[in-house]
């Protein structure tokens, strides 16, 4: 069972899909996935022993490089004492304490197992806080798949047209109210909470407007709601206190996960100490988890923020830099209407000749062109996300060779497709 089409055949047989994750499967973009055998840096080696540059890196999970041998050998270390244990290890302490003086406004922070039981978890505790059940999101951004945020998603939903997931019954989103994006909704008392992604990455790249950010943070002041910046994605990515800190705007809980946990399954929620001491075990908001603050993630975590310094954010606006001005000169060379918005090293891809600036907008890229181009990439030795609405995640082992070896398959894939 050495080969792509027969361990994909193998896994539609056991699991649903063939996937762990849908987007995975490549429905949208059609044809069948690859399965990795190995990652090295930027790159992944398949079943079949194809390199692929890899600007996916685990959607974001990844900022070093695949098989950092820091990050390597502190999981190894880490998993020779122990990999789990139900008490308490001094790799969390060293992790949360890293976490919270890095991220202005942040007093205390919980670990959890993934991005999904952070917002989730979030969401409960401003609940429980508030005493109230409303909450707001915006159309197109993601935060993972608990029932009550289930509405309009980005990510994985957007490419699926689903507005919401068969399954969740009408009770659990009825306190959910979708805004949309950039615009500062009017609250009122009954809201308990308003979740946002700062820089939205799940519905291609779109970043706030000016002020939207600030004014949510002010609008919610005004009636006693928390507010949420969802930094699963943008988290230690974007800055090195993520969008809080490039905004200046500190919102009451922040989320996050991914590169956090070094590429091991973690997510973290966190805010001030009033506000956090409403969790169990000092307040009512009851949260927990079997593996929560696994020393394996911990380890893994604390040994990519630790690589994550000045220099490292400068590495990494450049390679999305050079990889969004790469792409553009492709694509205008081409003449395909396309825009490659960039916030940080976060790169996005729209096929359209207006600027996403919503989920409705977002939606005018041309899904056909994408996978045209996925394909034409993937031919040439480059991975990027099998879906449209998917970003791309140049890292810290994106060196500019990599990034040119990228833009010149761009150039080319970008010709063919203009040529029809
Ligand atoms: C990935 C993501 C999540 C969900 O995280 P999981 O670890 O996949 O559960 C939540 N919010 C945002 C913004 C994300 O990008």
């Amino acid at each position: 069972m050495h080969t792509n089409e027969a361990l994909f055949a193998a896994a539609r047989s056991l699991i649903p899909g063939g996937v762990n994750s849908p987007v995975r499967a490549f429905g949208s973009v059609g044809g069948e996935p690859y399965f990795v055998a190995r990652g090295e840096g930027a790159h992944v080696i398949d079943v079949e022993g194809r390199r692929y540059i890899d600007l996916v890196q685990s959607y974001g999970a990844i900022v070093v490089g695949h098989a950092h041998p820091f990050v390597a050998e502190a999981i190894a270390e880490a998993a020779r004492l122990g990999t789990s244990f139900g008490a308490p290890t001094p790799g969390e302490v060293n992790l949360a304490e890293e976490i919270v003086a890095r991220i202005p406004g942040l007093d205390r922070v919980r670990l959890v197992n993934s991005g999904t039981e952070a917002t989730m978890s979030a969401l409960r505790l401003a609940r429980g806080h508030t005493g109230r059940d409303r909450v707001v999101k915006f159309a197109g951004n993601y935060h993972g798949h608990a029932d009550l945020l289930l509405a309009a998603g980005g990510s994985g939903m957007a490419t699926l047209g689903l507005s919401g997931s068969a399954g969740v019954p009408a009770s659990a989103v009825a306190d959910t109210l979708v805004a949309p994006y950039g615009v500062v909704p009017d609250l009122d008392e009954s809201v308990a909470c308003v979740i946002v992604e700062p820089v939205a990455a799940n519905m291609g790249l779109v970043e706030p407007p000016e002020g939207f950010l600030a004014g949510l943070a002010t609008e919610c002041r005004r009636v006693g709601a928390l507010l949420i910046f969802d930094e699963v994605i943008t988290g230690f990515r974007v800055g090195p206190s993520g969008e809080v800190g490039r905004s200046g705007v500190t919102p009451d809980l922040v989320c996050l996960g991914k590169i956090i946990g070094g590429g091991l399954p973690i997510g973290a929620f966190g805010g001030r100490a009033e506000v956090m001491s409403s969790l169990a075990p000092e307040g009512p908001v009851y949260q927990a988890g079997t593996l929560s603050g696994n020393p394996l993630a911990t380890a893994a975590g604390l040994t990519v923020l630790k690589m994550l310094d000045d220099d490292a954010y400068r590495s990494l606006e450049e390679a999305g830099r050079r990889l969004a001005d790469g792409l553009g000169a492709a694509f205008d060379a081409a003449g395909i209407p396309a825009r490659v918005p960039r916030s940080g090293g976060l790169v996005g891809l729209h096929f359209n000749s207006e600027p996403a600036t919503d989920y409705d907008s977002a939606r005018l890229t041309s899904e056909a062109a994408y996978a045209r181009f996925f394909h034409g990439m993937l031919d040439r030795g480059v991975a990027l996300a099998p879906g449209a609405y998917e970003v791309m995640f140049p890292g810290l082992a994106h060196t500019p060779d990599v990034i040119e070896e990228v833009v010149v398959a761009a150039t080319q894939t970008a010709r063919d497709m203009a040529a029809g």
